[in-house]
């Protein structure tokens, strides 16, 4: 069975893990209230898009 000649260093180790990371971007902040929405969609906290109301969102 084929064997790792060297021992992995924390270094390698921690580069390879820097691909590891958490998903979901594609986040911004609403302009309209500075909520976290997803971008293309309308704002779930004030329900503005493009500048506009589009939902009615009860308060
Ligand atoms: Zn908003």
């Amino acid at each position: 069975m084929a064997v790792p000649k060297r021992k992995t260093s924390k270094s390698r180790k921690n580069k390879r893990r820097t691909h590891y990371k958490l998903e979901v971007p594609g986040m911004v902040t609403c302009p309209n209230c500075g909520e976290l929405r997803k971008s293309h969609h309308v704002c779930p906290s004030c329900g503005h898009y493009d500048g506009k109301e589009v939902v009615q969102v009860d308060a």
